[in-house]
């Protein structure tokens, strides 16, 4: 049994002219405890597929099946409540609230649950100690590294012991240190027994991952599982690019020179099996608009 089924979900934004396809046709299933990596240039669409996998936006068309309930069409309410029970979210920005001390933050989410406070103290502390921020608890977040804030919210996620973890991004803003601890957390959130999915522009970080998908115009273009500390081969061929060109080894500049790969692996995928013509009648759809997000 599947835990997430995502069936042909597409996700547009606007209207007539000026309607974006950030989605479109999206089927993916995973399992259980899988650690997949997303990756894909700017505007592909990760964020929309992340952001309706977290129930934290609908999608257009298409269904999404939870651990075997539809949840796309649910109501708001209900919607919320298996968010808050079952999905931890990190995010690039942190977004910690700055008037909130550290131990206020990461025991917030269980107030929403309806916890007592001495409760949600504790609990909050126990995760700070599992991301080794105990002696952080008092500090408010402008008095943190970029890596301790990022530990913090990864605290704050996991303090309602969620089953999914979704981290979009989650060492976007961090140097290669502070990125290696937060990678070191995801994957024993991992070894726990979690899903985890995550969004990344740095193939290195593909080797915590059981599985990697590569997302290019709101369609997924290149699904491959992975061993843990590997790095699959269609990555490795553009890091060794990137490696020689940057000459040394902490893959700078890597996103830049991932925007070669779709085309890459367009053309793999077409000589490994013929493109199928979709079944169903396609609706006039609009003209997607370039956004120029980045
Ligand atoms: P990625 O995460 O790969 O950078 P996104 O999922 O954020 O891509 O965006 C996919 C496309 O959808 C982009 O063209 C983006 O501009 C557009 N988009 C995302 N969110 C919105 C929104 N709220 N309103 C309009 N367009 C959006």
């Amino acid at each position: 049994m599947a835990l997430i089924e995502v069936n042909e979900v597409s996700k547009l934004y606007g209207f007539g002219d000026a309607t974006t396809v950030a989605l479109e046709d999206v089927s993916i299933t995973i399992e259980k405890n899988d650690f997949i990596a997303v990756m894909g240039p700017s505007g592909s669409g990760k964020s929309t597929l992340m952001n309706i996998i977290g129930l934290l936006d609908e999608p257009t068309h298409g269904s999404y099946k939870l651990s075997e309930r539809y949840v796309s069409r649910m109501r708001t309410t209900g919607r919320a409540k298996i968010r808050r029970d079952t999905i931890g979210f990190v995010f690039q920005t942190f977004n910690l609230l700055p008037r909130m001390n550290v131990i206020e933050n990461v025991a917030l989410p269980l107030a929403y649950k309806g916890m007592n406070t001495t409760k949600r103290l504790k609990k909050a502390g126990e995760m700070l100690e599992r991301v080794g921020l105990q002696d952080r608890e008092y500090f408010y977040p402008r008095h943190l590294s970029g890596g301790q804030a990022q530990r913090v919210a990864i605290a704050r996620a996991l303090v309602s012991d969620p089953s999914i973890i979704i981290a979009d991004e989650p060492t976007g803003n961090l140097d290669s240190g502070s990125s290696r601890v937060v990678m070191e957390l995801l994957s024993e959130i991992h070894k726990a027994g979690n899903t985890v999915l995550m969004v990344t522009h740095n193939p290195s970080l593909t080797r915590f991952a059981s599985r990697v998908v590569y997302m290019h115009d709101g369609a997924i273009i290149h699904d491959e599982k992975s061993k843990i500390g590997e790095i699959p081969k269609i990555l490795q061929r553009s890091m060794y690019f990137v490696s020689k060109k940057t000459e040394h080894d902490d893959l700078a500049g890597v996103s830049e020179l991932m925007k070669q790969i779709p085309g890459d692996l367009k053309d793999e995928e077409k000589s490994k099996k013929p493109k199928k013509r979709k079944s169903r009648a396609k609706k006039s759809k609009p003209k997607k608009a370039r956004s120029n997000k980045s």
